[in-house]
């Protein structure tokens, strides 16, 4: 699944390519993606709108289109966006199409259909859309020791799981999550209430080098994952402990385990990563 720094990635590669340019035409054929609004009334508030800006906030993509009109996509497990020019065979799984004045086509493409689009309009509606869903944006400068300290004060969940909820840390996925425990060497199961204050300093740290070792490498394609000029990201190769089951650990040596946390498969090097103690009841 797509996370920050793959969606990052896809923002980078779109921007030089849409932003000035008008949106002619939006067909959305599977209504599903834009459920429960009906497809002709999302491309009715798109249609003839210059793109003025592409941004990101979380896993989400904002099309921000002149007159405060977004157009905000997630593309959860299998989404892409590729860019097409007019000669450009059309690739599969196309949901749903935008045709710039360009005349080059950006396509939203998914083999699974989980991805989804929605209009809001006006800059308040999106701010409301965001903020319900959303926490702290991790490369922010509102990403800070302290705010990650309230945010995991007496809390019993596994820091794992902490670190996938959109809501507290936005963007953060499976990977970047098993990353940064890693780089931070926490066990994914410790409760995030009982992490020292140099652990949290250090989980930020973390946190915020694994996203951007995943922006420098434009993303990992360990699954769908793919530019919108269709070429894949390479950070699949620079994994330090995500996907190495049963290979050395890269600081220690031991060998890497595989093993189940917050309902995911989990990386971990219990050598670097002890885990927690039992706790006597
Ligand atoms: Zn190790």
């Amino acid at each position: 699944m797509p996370e920050l720094p793959e969606v990052e990635t896809i923002r980078r590669a779109l921007a030089p390519a849409v932003e000035g340019r008008v949106v002619v035409r939006m067909e959305v054929l599977d209504p599903r993606w834009c459920e429960p609004a009906p497809p002709q009334e999302v491309a009715a508030a798109v249609e003839g709108r210059r793109i003025a800006r592409i941004s990101r906030r979380g896993k989400y993509l904002d099309w921000e289109l002149e007159n405060e009109v977004h157009l905000v996509m997630h593309l959860r497990m299998t989404g892409n966006i590729l860019l097409v020019r007019p000669e450009d065979e059309q690739p599969p799984y196309v949901r749903v199409i935008l045709a710039l004045g360009s005349g080059e086509r950006a396509l939203f493409t998914d083999p699974r259909r989980f991805g989804t689009g929605i209009v809001l309009l006006g800059d308040a509606a999106r701010d409301t859309y965001f903020s319900e869903r959303l926490g702290v944006e991790p490369l922010s400068p509102d990403f800070t020791a302290e705010g990650l300290k309230a945010m995991a004060r007496g809390r019993k969940q596994p820091v794992k799981a902490f670190l996938l909820s959109q809501e507290r840390i936005a963007g953060v996925g499976n990977i970047y999550a098993d990353e940064a425990l890693f780089r931070a060497r926490i066990h994914p199961q410790r409760p995030v209430g009982t992490l020292t204050r140099p652990q949290l300093e250090a989980l930020r740290e973390a946190v915020i080098e694994s996203l951007n070792a995943g922006i420098d490498a434009r993303g990992a394609s360990i699954d769908d994952f793919r530019h919108p000029d269709g070429a894949r990201g390479s950070f699949q190769d620079r994994f330090l402990i995500h996907l190495r089951e049963g290979e050395p650990c890269v600081r220690c040596g031991r060998t890497v385990k595989k093993m189940r946390a917050a309902g995911r498969g989990t990386y971990v090097c219990e050598s670097c990563q002890p885990r927690p103690r039992a706790r006597r009841s």
